[in-house]
């Protein structure tokens, strides 16, 4: 008799809603608020599915989106839309739940939302991603479900400033004269109503918050790691938008050693460290990291979460790390800069083996972050620095006037620029992004050394965002 084949066991997992929800109820627990309040922050808002036709060739096709506003205790809400053929609503209902989350835990005013447009933009021309997006726009404005007061979209997976820059002039052209038109969206190109320094925002974002999990020696010390970046091993999935940023800025900034980078169509490796910016060219002239001069190629892409490094960056889609390969993570550290790239099963197994988890929610609102500043940019009507930066360049010339008047020294020309320079908008909201991460990340570091029972990043960042979405419901009367 032939021998029976060995079945492979499909690997029980849970989705990506399962998983936020899992979380928030762990953290809820260790919260003390009441049921009636917690199911309330829990809960999505408004759930608007849409389906429209686009003429697409020379016939129309039925296209499927949605828009999410998950929480509308802070308004505007605010979130990416995404364009992917794996698009369905339990997703951008996770998403838009991540949003309000994340919001809260950087202190941006704002409800959480999410759109998604079930398509793979690859498959269509600019001209009919265009048509898409515009009548998009025209459903969420007949809807009311978009406006600088009511719901903020900008990019997210397989959209960006061009998609964005759609958006506004559909917005516009139905609502002529609205004054602060410009906040309707965010992530717009620079002289677009956009801002400097919003592109890598996420990246940046991404390295700001991983230094400063980094320079707690005591932290440090528990995972067998020096404190500082310089020199850290570092692996990142995903070489796009967030990828490649946080791959530069590591690099550059932080003087890590980038090791392993995975795409769609490959990973590379090279324990010596990747040069980011040689690897960018060379990504922007073939369309792969493949091939790369001097790195080994691993024999599957996925293989990356699995490598030898100190640092893993999760930089591409949602659940990645699950219960098949997160007893083989051999990272310290995972800093989610994607949003739910760690099941909350694989989560249970990470905080076993003692890795570090850097939640999503907390580590990647770099993007909302420099949003906020976008849109407070529209608001105003006017870019950051343009009242101070000559101000301040004469005051630090006086300043400096004065030391070489008192020395009788005078200093060079480059040293003189460097000391007397105003902020330019790039600098003030670098600044602010920067602060805005360390901020966040030490007020979770004290709730999870305040709480005994909390031994994880995640749930302290959730008990965060609980603490400030719950006192704006109370503050609102909605509460006692
Ligand atoms: N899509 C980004 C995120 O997931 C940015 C959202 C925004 O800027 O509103 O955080």
């Amino acid at each position: 008799m032939a021998k029976a084949k060995k079945v492979k066991q499909p690997v029980a997992t849970v989705s990506f809603l399962e998983s936020v929800s899992s979380n928030f109820d762990r953290a809820a627990a260790h919260t003390g608020l009441p049921k009636g309040l917690l199911a309330q922050i829990k809960a999505c808002n408004s759930v608007y599915q849409m389906r429209f036709p686009v003429k697409i060739g020379k016939d129309y096709q039925v296209i499927e989106a949605y828009r999410v506003q998950h929480s509308h205790h802070r308004l505007p809400t605010k979130g990416g839309i995404r364009y992917s053929q794996k698009v369905h609503q339990e997703e951008v209902m996770a998403l838009a739940s991540l949003m309000t989350y994340k919001c809260a835990i950087v202190d941006v005013p704002f409800g959480g939302a999410k759109g998604g447009v079930k398509i793979s933009p690859k498959e269509y021309s600019e001209h009919e991603l265009q048509l898409i997006t515009r009548r998009y726009t025209a459903e969420l404005i007949r809807k009311n479900f978009i406006g600088p007061g009511i719901d903020v979209p900008a990019p997210d997976y397989g959209t960006g400033s061009r998609e964005m820059a759609w958006i506004l002039d559909t917005y516009v052209s139905f609502k002529g004269g609205e004054i602060d038109a410009a906040g309707c969206v965010t992530g717009k190109p620079v002289h677009q109503n956009g801002i400097q320094g919003r592109t890598e925002a996420t990246g940046r974002g991404v390295f700001y918050g991983v230094r400063e999990a980094c320079s707690h020696k005591d932290d440090m010390e528990k995972l067998g790691l020096t404190p500082g970046l310089a020199g850290k091993r570092v692996a990142i999935q995903g070489f796009g938008n967030v990828g490649s940023y946080c791959a530069k800025i590591f690099q550059e900034e932080g003087d890590a050693l980038i090791t392993c980078i995975a795409e769609h169509d490959g990973a590379i490796y090279n324990e010596k460290g990747i040069d980011v910016p040689k690897l960018l060219k060379h990504f922007k002239k073939t369309g792969s990291i493949l091939k790369f001069p001097g790195a080994k190629e691993l024999p599957q892409r996925k293989k990356v979460l699995e490598i030898d490094c100190d640092i893993l960056i999760p930089a591409a889609l949602e659940n990645q790390i699950r219960v098949d390969n997160a007893k083989r993570i051999k990272a310290k550290i995972v800093a989610e800069a994607a949003n739910g790239p760690v099941t909350s099963e694989a989560d249970a197994i990470l905080r076993k083996k003692g890795i570090m988890v850097i939640p999503d929610m907390y580590i990647n609102a770099g993007g909302v972050t420099v949003s906020y500043f976008e849109w407070l940019k529209n608001l105003s009507h006017m870019r950051f620095g343009r009242m101070e930066k000559r101000f301040d360049n004469q005051t630090y010339s006086n300043i400096v006037a004065l030391v070489e008047r008192l020395t009788g020294k005078t200093i060079g020309m480059k040293e003189r620029d460097f000391l007397t320079r105003g902020a330019d908008e790039v600098d003030l909201v670098r600044s602010g992004l920067e602060e805005t991460m360390i901020t966040a990340y030490n007020q979770i570091r004290a709730i999870k050394k305040r709480k005994r029972k909390v031994e994880d990043l995640r749930t302290a960042a959730f008990i965060s965002a609980l603490q400030k979405i719950s006192s704006d419901y109370i503050a609102l009367g909605i509460f006692p």
